[in-house]
This record gives structure tokens, C-alpha cells and sequence, in this order.
């Protein structure tokens, strides 16, 4: 062994609003302590229960657009209207670190991310049809009628992006979904260029 630490894997999970990908990946992290999710910058309103620095960075306009000017975002994009933004800095650190990373951010962003770092891993979260979509949207009851309009109206554009990701999980039962996403994190690492050079002791006296 170097004692070198082996570089986490980048996940990048996108959904139309209101199809449970906040809900997914918070189960997923309660079962994998490997993972850890980006916490974004946003310029939108604070829902209420959210907190700073735990469900985003909530930044003004001018601040978020001179972090843009500093090249601060690993990608950035405007969503209903708010700008939304990953640390370039912090995903960066965390993979070295050997952290699997999760982004929830939208098309808009995975297609930067998969441009910049091809080997990440993109998955894309379906809800089981537009009736469920619209019932989640209103039952989380957290955003005005305003707001959960606009959501809806835009679902459309983010699936018409679905095809474009490595995997589509559909969010019909949770658990099912849950233990989906599971799996592709737990495929990965035994893909053969994780465990090849993970195995290469073993390799070796097997051969
Ligand atoms: P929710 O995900 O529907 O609960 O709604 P949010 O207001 O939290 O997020 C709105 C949209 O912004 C979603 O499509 C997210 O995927 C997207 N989003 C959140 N963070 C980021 C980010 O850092 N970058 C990008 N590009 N999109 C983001
Ligand atoms: P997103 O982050 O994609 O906007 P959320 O995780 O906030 O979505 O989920 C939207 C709402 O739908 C929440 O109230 C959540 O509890 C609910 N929800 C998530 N997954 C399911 C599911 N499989 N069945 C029923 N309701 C769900
Ligand atoms: P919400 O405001 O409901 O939390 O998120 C709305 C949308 O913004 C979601 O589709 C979410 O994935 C997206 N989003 C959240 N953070 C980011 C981000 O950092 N970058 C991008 N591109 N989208 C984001």
C-alpha cells in the first residue's frame, strides 16, 4: 500500500421539484457513512426549517455573482428564477479526502459537471407520474401556489433531460427507489477500476 487515499466518486442526482430526491439522498446518507452530500449556494428564499449552512449556503445576488466573477463554482445555473451554485473548493477537498459526494443540482448543472468531470456518475430521479409530482409539490406545503406553478410547469423541461444521465431511478414506493440508488453507489465500487488496484495484493497471490 502508498497510504495514498483512493478519491471518492462524484454523484451528480437531478429531478424535476417535488420527485424526492432531497428525501432520497438524506436516507442514503443515514445508510452510508462514505457519502456526503454538497451543500449549494442559493439565492432563494429560506423555506420554513431550513438552515444556513445545512440545506444551503442562502447568499444575496450581488455576493453570489461576484463568487461567479471568482470562478468560486464548480457549476452554477439559474433555477426558477434564483441562481444555485456548487463549491468548486469544497467537492474538490472532499473527494480527496476519499468521500463519495453527492450534488443535488439540476440539468442545467449535471450537463457542466459531466462535461467537466467525465467519470462522475449521473442519476436521474422520475416521479411515478405527473398527478404524484403535483401531490408531493402541494403536500410538502412549503412553497407558495405561485412557486409550486412555476415547479410544474418546468417539470416537463427537466425530464425531457432524463436520457442524458447514466441511470433513471423511478420514485414510485421509496424504499424500492431508496434501495436503487444503493445499488448503483454499491456498483461502482466494485467496478473493476476501483477494485482492480483495491485488489492488487490479492490479485497477485491468487496468480
Ligand atoms: P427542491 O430540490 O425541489 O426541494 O427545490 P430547491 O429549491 O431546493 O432546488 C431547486 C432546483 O435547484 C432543483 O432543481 C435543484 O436540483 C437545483 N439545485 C440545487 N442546488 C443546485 C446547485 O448547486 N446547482 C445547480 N445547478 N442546481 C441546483
Ligand atoms: P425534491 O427534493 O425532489 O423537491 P422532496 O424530497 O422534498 O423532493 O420530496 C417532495 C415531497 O414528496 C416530500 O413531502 C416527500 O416527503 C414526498 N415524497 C418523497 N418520496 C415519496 C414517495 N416515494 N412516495 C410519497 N411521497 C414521497
Ligand atoms: P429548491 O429550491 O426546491 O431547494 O431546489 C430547486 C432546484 O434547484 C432543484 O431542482 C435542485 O436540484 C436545484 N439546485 C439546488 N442546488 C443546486 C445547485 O447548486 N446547482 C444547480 N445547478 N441546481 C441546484
Amino acid at each position: 500500500m502508498t497510504g495514498s487515499v483512493e478519491k471518492g466518486t462524484l454523484y451528480v442526482i437531478s429531478a424535476p421539484s417535488g420527485a424526492g430526491k432531497t428525501s432520497l439522498v438524506a436516507a442514503m446518507l443515514e445508510q452510508d457513512p462514505v457519502l456526503c452530500v454538497s451543500v449549494s449556494h442559493t439565492t432563494r428564499a429560506m423555506r420554513p426549517g431550513e438552515q444556513d449552512g445545512v440545506n444551503y449556503h442562502f447568499t444575496d445576488r450581488p455576493t453570489f455573482e461576484s463568487m461567479i466573477e471568482a470562478g468560486d463554482f464548480l457549476e452554477h445555473a439559474q433555477v426558477f428564477g434564483n441562481y444555485y451554485g456548487t463549491s468548486q473548493s469544497w467537492v474538490e477537498k472532499t473527494l480527496a479526502e476519499g468521500r463519495d459526494v453527492i450534488l443535488e443540482i439540476d440539468w442545467q448543472g449535471a450537463e457542466q459537471v459531466r462535461h467537466l468531470i467525465p467519470d462522475c456518475v449521473s442519476i436521474f430521479i422520475l416521479p411515478p407520474s405527473p398527478e404524484a409530482l403535483h401531490e408531493r409539490l402541494t403536500k410538502r406545503a412549503q412553497d407558495d401556489h405561485e412557486v409550486i406553478q412555476r415547479r410544474l410547469e418546468e417539470a416537463a423541461d427537466e425530464c425531457r433531460n432524463a436520457l442524458a444521465f447514466d441511470y433513471l431511478v423511478v420514485n414510485d414506493d421509496f424504499d424500492r427507489a431508496l434501495g436503487d440508488l444503493l445499488s448503483v453507489v454499491c456498483a461502482q465500487r466494485l467496478h473493476i477500476s476501483r477494485q482492480g488496484p483495491r485488489q492488487a495484493d490479492l490479485l497477485s497471490r491468487l496468480t
